[in-house]
């Protein structure tokens, strides 16, 4: 085990988040308990704004 600079990229340890259920995407945050990427978990809407196009189940929001 090296210490320092060279082993940091080794580092995967802390799961801050995981795959969220209603985007799929790797964004839902353990602790906070909410998905960065679509808001699940914080709201029952999709989080969505006009200056983030992003794909929802398959769906592009905004839809433009
Ligand atoms: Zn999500």
């Amino acid at each position: 085990m090296g210490k320092g600079t060279p082993s940091m990229g080794k580092r995967s340890k802390k799961v801050t988040h995981i795959k969220c259920r209603r985007c799929g995407r790797v964004a839902y945050n353990v602790s906070k308990k909410y998905c960065a990427a679509c808001g699940f978990g914080r709201s029952s809407r999709i989080r969505k704004y006009s200056w983030a196009s992003k794909k929802v189940n398959r769906v592009r929001y905004p839809s433009r």
